[in-house]
């Protein structure tokens, strides 16, 4: 018997893996514009570094981790996210030392146990950064900014940004208190999962995805009204930096997020098209994370985009987006090899022309027309073929296959270099 992909796991086909790839680097492109260097971080972990840096009564820890016992008996987890690796890398190699300011960015795959659907699955692919140092208005503000940028690369400008602040230490605290207060009144709406939260962490019955909770909590208190002034301050500066730039944001005063090492901004990001998963990245500034994990005291903020979301709502806005990126896959040149005579010629000719950065596909050992059949099935734009004769008179036949069809064309493929591109009419 066959055997499949284990359930949630997927395959990246063809023009779904270009389009995902496209859109890794237009965001990679954006963030190294602003300065983030790539980091390739190892996808196990030690458990213990998401149990302490996501928080034990998060989602993702408490029900979402692929956790194994190593065979040396220590539990490892294959990681569910990128940040806590991050921080764990930036404390191991001392990197706070080297610099003051980090600026990193990750891409790769994300495991979480989840219940697989559209847009959520059990493997998935996010490209995220962090900037390390920075506890000024102005870094949220260019963090923000970034992700705007990234989402007009992609190709999904209407995406909706939605921001709120957390607060921190000093005026949480009592902000939870007041929401657990509240709630405590309010039990009869909420989940069983929210009742349990109350006691440990409350903020999260604002994240609860039921929709009993959702209408309760809608008239709980919000952070905003109970933020301190500094941070109170803060929030208004970022949101002063994008108004002056004119980047659209929403303020969302529910927004909580489900990692506990959120403070101040924080922010999500949603698209059309996408059902219940309607985010299609996530972000905030997490300033005692460092220090948590063992580091220096060093403020940070960062986001994460979901890349299979990413590709959905670009799929969405822009119908066809997949065909079109997978159009990139049609060879530029489909070169055939008639007869043996051909075959070295064709060999080297194709070899040649793949180091001046054209797409070509190689085939023979058969009929004319079997080959024919193919170069239009692969949507190739030219054909040139080498045969016997071909390879005497050192001039292949090119055939157009995108305009006049029954035009031949004898190609001199001797040529070097651009003058080759030119008689083989490919774009440079
Ligand atoms: P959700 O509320 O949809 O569960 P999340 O808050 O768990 O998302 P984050 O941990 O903030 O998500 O991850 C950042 C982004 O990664 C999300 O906005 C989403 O685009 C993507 N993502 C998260 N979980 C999945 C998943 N299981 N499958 C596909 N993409 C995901
Ligand atoms: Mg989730």
């Amino acid at each position: 018997m066959a055997i499949s992909a284990v359930k949630g796991f997927r395959d990246g086909l063809g023009p779904a893996a270009c389009l995902s790839r496209e859109i890794e680097e237009a965001a990679a492109g954006v963030l190294e514009s602003y300065g983030f260097s790539e980091i390739r971080l190892p996808i196990l972990e030690r458990t213990e570094l998401f149990a302490r840096a996501i928080g034990e009564t998060t989602d993702i820890v408490e029900k979402e981790m692929y956790t194994f016992e190593d065979r040396d008996g220590s539990l490892i987890t294959l990681r569910p996210e990128g940040t806590a690796s991050v921080v764990r890398a930036l404390v191991e190699h001392h990197l706070d030392q080297k610099d003051s300011i980090l600026r990193l960015y990750y891409a790769g795959p994300m495991f979480r146990h989840e219940r697989p659907q559209k847009g959520r699955h059990r493997q998935f692919y996010q490209i995220g950064c962090e900037l390390f140092g920075r506890e000024d208005a102005l870094a949220d503000a260019e963090v923000l900014v970034c992700v705007r940028d990234i989402l007009d690369a992609v190709g999904i400008p209407d995406a909706r940004i939605l921001v709120n602040s957390l607060g921190d230490e000093n005026c949480r605290p009592a902000y939870r208190e007041a929401l657990r207060a509240w709630a405590e009144r309010r039990q009869e709406g909420l989940c069983r999962n929210c009742i349990g939260r109350l006691g440990r962490n409350p903020l999260r019955i604002l994240d609860c995805k039921v929709e009993s909770c959702r209408e309760t909590t809608a008239e709980a208190p919000v952070l905003r009204d109970h933020l301190c002034d500094p941070c109170g301050e803060h929030f208004a500066k970022v949101l002063a930096f994008l108004d002056g730039l004119g980047v659209a944001y929403t303020v969302d005063p529910r927004l909580v997020r489900g990692l506990d090492y959120y403070v101040r901004t924080t922010f999500e990001v949603t698209a059309e098209g996408l059902g219940a998963q309607a985010a299609v990245g996530a972000g905030g500034r997490y300033d005692g994370l460092v220090a948590q994990l063992g580091g220096p005291r060093m403020s940070g903020i960062g986001f994460a985009f979901g890349v299979d979301r990413l590709a959905l709502a670009l799929e969405a806005a822009r119908p066809g987006a997949e065909e079109r990126a997978g159009a990139a896959l049609a060879p530029a040149i489909f070169l055939v090899s008639l007869g043996t005579e051909a075959e070295a010629d064709a060999l080297a000719l194709a070899r040649r022309l793949r180091a001046l950065g054209v797409r070509v596909e190689l085939d023979g050992g058969r009929s004319l027309k079997s080959l024919m059949r193919r170069a239009d099935k692969l949507g190739a734009s030219r054909v040139l073929i080498l045969g016997e004769e071909e390879v005497a008179a050192r001039r292949g036949t090119l055939r157009d296959m995108v305009g006049k069809k029954d035009e031949k064309l004898a190609v001199d493929f001797d040529l070097q270099g651009p003058a080759l591109l030119d008689a083989l009419g490919v774009e440079r």
